[in-house]
């Protein structure tokens, strides 16, 4: 055994082995895997090797067929085979509302250029006679979909890393990963110590307790999941074909042939159980868990009825063995904040549908600093350290038991609620707030006025919460809305070298003492990574303001870029909590509260003081995401309540409202304001994306100034547009394709209803040669196409005037 490495990946299950092997072809020979015991040795070894490009995420989804598409690479240059059975698949609605998830399902791969068709209940009797076609009402044909032999996978990433120049050691365990002063790792092992440039924790199972070693708590755990084979059924035999892969979302159960005459019918049952929730044992080997059958009786039972003859033949096995989830259910995958060199790629719960994109993203990331391809989606950093153990164990609960759910646009889930909230949450709920929740905090999403219902009608047409959201924005417009804005990221970054620092990490201009500027943060390959709000409010300090969810994201990136000596940095999480009013009005509620000067010559738009609101000592900040006149409120979290009740008191003359994060997101999309993780993601340029005039070319050097000046020459490949839509009673929400002439012009990344213009629109990205046209667009929307024309200028105060007044 070598003992010394570039790069040690821990664990020798598909998404270990996958790992190694990216890491050879990208030229990292020098690399080894450690595994406990044979490979496989964990969840890989019983999975059913089922692989689809089903995800609820597109970016994920792409890197699902990245790994699709690859077995057929790794086969030859292993001589492993890896069973590959590409019979396609067919997904099947028994439901109105399962039959637009799939046609909207099917939007999307039109623009991913994933090979997806609906077809009839008698299309899908055709291609899988064993259907009852009673239950269904229609289905989705999905070519990229089959299965492959798990340990026959696994094994060729593995031969064809070694052919590569990777070791491979089996039968030898990770004890501890040690970390030496430069960064580097000493990995300890059963057999002697290997000193590691890098440590990849592809620990699977034991992802948890390999985190452990270095001081981690990762949000995964692991649950039991049932598949059973069937004796052999004459109808199987009898066909020529192999039957199809299917996935019957009413009934949470999905199949496939297994042999030349069985069926593997595997389900997601409702009252899923997990495994081993604190702490895996590591005498676990290649072990099954006891069968519940009574458990997936429910499952069973809807399967034998939508399929009789699975009914009449008996089961030939059971397979209980458990794997692990994530609380959104999508890997965890990336450099570790804090931790140098420790990258992670676990929580898969798909091995062999994503174990590739994981393997390629992760190595892209190790050896150019970059994942290559936009998984936000599948980022570790997307969870901070609040998600405690009792955290995950609930959403990951509540992930298996809808895996095959509808997730309808704003839905949000009940699992593991009021983890955070602010001290007003009581105030707003008394006051009809109904709250989703974002990063764990609980916000108001919208109000339900007294006496209706505060219960959502989830769907894809517009829901009750549409009236009450138009009356807030009204309000805000007309008169003046007050919202709580703690969801933010807020930050501090302090001392003599702070500007220098902002200004290296940040593309934009720095703001002068008591000013403020927008800024996007670019990687080096001048792709958008954050953008944020950044304030001045006192020499050598700056206040940022950015997104909440990328806050764990961003630090990372801050840290990672932080000169020795000469700057401080600090998110404030709950510690610094927001409210933001908004409306003609704001100024007279505010100036009835504050000693100071409000007018636009003293406070201008764009600037930032201390000041006294009432009791209360606050950071106004004079800017606003509804584009109104506005003020965000920045304060304490123990004077949050008195703000709040100050404001609601000041703002009675002026016909004060509250108003929540939809309505704030209706305005913010009538103005053209685009979105971090909606508009802004590292796949797009701050031309693409119109941000170009924030970025400050002259100021001298800063992280993607560099790309930006190779493409200047270039047109932008695409362009962020904003589109009127003809809906009918459901709006665009994201990842509809955008249509012009029958072609494939480009996605929505947000869409919703202009309530001063009163119309249904959209923003999203279309190609180069579609963006000098007007008129011709469509938007799927439901399986349908909507006409849109192209909005040349925001619908509401296209000259700013509302904004500066
Ligand atoms: C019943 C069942 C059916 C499934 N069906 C499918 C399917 O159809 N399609 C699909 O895509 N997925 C399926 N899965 C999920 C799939 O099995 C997992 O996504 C996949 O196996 C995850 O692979 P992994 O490499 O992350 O983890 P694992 O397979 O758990 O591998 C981790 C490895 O790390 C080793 N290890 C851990 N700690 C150490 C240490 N300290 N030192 C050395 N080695 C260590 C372990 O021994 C193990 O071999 C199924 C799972 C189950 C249980």
């Amino acid at each position: 055994m070598r003992t010394h490495a570039r790069a040690v990946v821990i664990g020798g299950g598909v998404v270990g082995a996958s790992v190694l092997y990216h890491l050879t072809k990208r030229g990292w020979t020098d690399v080894m895997l450690i595994e406990r015991s044979e490979l496989t040795s964990g969840s890989t070894w019983h999975a059913a090797g089922g692989m689809h490009t089903v995800n609820g995420d597109p970016n994920v989804a792409k890197l699902q067929a990245y790994t699709i598409n690859l077995y057929k690479e790794i086969e030859a240059i292993s001589g492993q085979s890896c069973s590959i059975h590409m019979t396609g698949g067919i997904m099947l609605a028994g439901s109105p509302e399962r039959h637009d998830f799939l046609k909207m399902m099917r939007s999307r791969a039109r623009y991913l250029g994933l090979d997806m068709e609906m077809i009839s209940v008698d299309e899908a009797a055709k291609m899988f006679p064993l259907m009852d076609k009673s239950h269904f009402v229609g289905a989705l044909y999905n070519s990229l979909e089959g299965h492959v032999d798990p340990t026959g996978v696994t094994n060729a990433y593995a031969k064809s890393a070694r052919i590569a120049g990777a070791e491979v050691v089996r039968f030898n365990r990770v004890v501890e990963t040690n970390q030496r002063p430069d960064g580097s790792w000493d990995v300890v092992t059963e057999k002697g110590t290997i000193h590691a440039e890098h440590v990849i924790n592809a620990g699977g199972l034991w992802a948890r307790e390999v985190g452990r070693m270095a001081g981690l708590e990762l949000p995964v755990m692991a649950m039991e999941h049932h598949y059973i084979i069937t004796e052999d059924i004459p109808e199987v035999l009898a066909s020529p074909k192999e039957q199809l892969h299917v996935i019957d979302f009413d009934g949470e159960i999905y199949m496939r042939q297994e042999g030349k005459g069985g069926m593997l019918i595997g389900t997601y049952e409702r009252a899923g159980v997990p495994w081993s929730e604190r702490q895996t044992p590591w005498n676990f080997g290649h072990e099954l868990l006891p069968n519940d059958l009574e458990r997936i009786a429910p499952s069973l039972e809807v399967g034998f009825s939508h399929y009789p003859a699975l009914g009449r033949a008996g089961i030939k096995k059971v397979i209980n063995g458990p794997f692990t989830f994530t609380p959104d259910g999508n890997p965890l995958v990336g450099p570790v904040r804090g931790l140098k060199n420790y990258w992670v790629a676990c929580g898969v719960m798909a091995g062999l549908s994503q174990g590739g994109g994981v393997g390629l993203s992760l190595s892209n990331w190790m050896v150019d600093g970059d994942p290559g391809a936009d998984i936000w989606g599948m980022d570790v950093a997307r969870y901070g350290d609040w998600t405690s153990m009792a955290y995950t164990n609930a959403k990951v609960r509540e992930n298996y038991s809808r895996r095959w759910r509808v997730r309808f646009p704003n839905e949000e889930l009940p699992a593991a609620r009021k983890l955070k909230t602010t001290p007003i949450y009581d105030s707003l709920a008394a006051k009809g707030a109904v709250f989703g929740a974002s990063y764990g905090l609980e916000y108001a999403t919208w109000f339900a006025p007294s006496g209706t219902d505060q219960n959502e009608n989830w769907g894809f047409e517009r829901t009750n919460a549409f009236a009450p959201m138009l009356a807030e924005v009204k309000n805000v417009r007309d008169n003046v809305g007050l919202m709580e804005i703690s969801t933010y990221a807020k930050y501090e970054v302090t001392g003599s070298g702070a500007e220098a620092f902002l200004s290296r990490v940040l593309a934009g201009r720095m703001p002068k003492t008591g000013r403020i500027a927008l800024n996007p943060m670019l990687n080096e390959q001048g792709k958008i990574i954050g953008d944020f709000t950044v304030a001045k409010p006192a020499d050598n300090c700056f206040f940022l303001i950015g997104a909440g969810v990328a806050e764990h994201y961003h630090m990372r990136w801050f840290e990672q870029h932080m000169p020795p000596t000469g700057v401080a940095i600090r998110a404030f999480g709950a510690e610094l909590v927001g409210l933001t009013i908004a409306g003609p009005k704001s100024r007279d509620v505010l100036g009835s509260l504050v000693a100071d000067d409000l007018s636009t010559a003293a406070f201008p738009f764009l600037s930032i003081r201390r000041m006294e609101v009432g009791l209360i000592p606050a950071l106004v900040a004079r800017i606003s995401f509804t584009g109104d006149l506005g003020y965000e409120l920045w304060v304490k979290p123990e004077h949050q309540r008195a703000l709040f009740e100050a404001l609601l008191a000041a703002g009675q003359p002026y016909g004060i409202g509250l108003f929540g994060a939809r309505a704030l997101n209706a305005m913010r999309l009538e103005k053209g304001y685009g979105s971090w993780a909606r508009e802004y993601r590292p796949i797009y340029t701050p031309r693409e994306a119109g941000m170009d005039r924030l970025i400050a070319m002259t100021k001298g050097s800063f992280i993607g100034r560099d790309a930006m000046m190779r493409l200047s020459n270039e047109t932008p490949a695409m362009s962020l547009l904003n589109f009127a839509v003809d809906a009918n009673g459901a709006d665009a929400f994201g990842d509809e394709p955008i249509l012009h002439g029958g072609k494939v012009a480009g996605w929505v990344t947000s869409g919703g209803y202009s309530p001063t213009a009163q119309q249904s629109i959209a923003m999203g990205y279309v190609f180069s040669e579609f963006t000098d046209k007007d008129e011709g667009f469509a938007i799927e929307i439901v399986g349908e196409n909507r006409a849109a024309h192209r909005l040349r200028q925001p619908l509401f105060d296209p000259e700013g005037t509302r904004l500066r007044a």
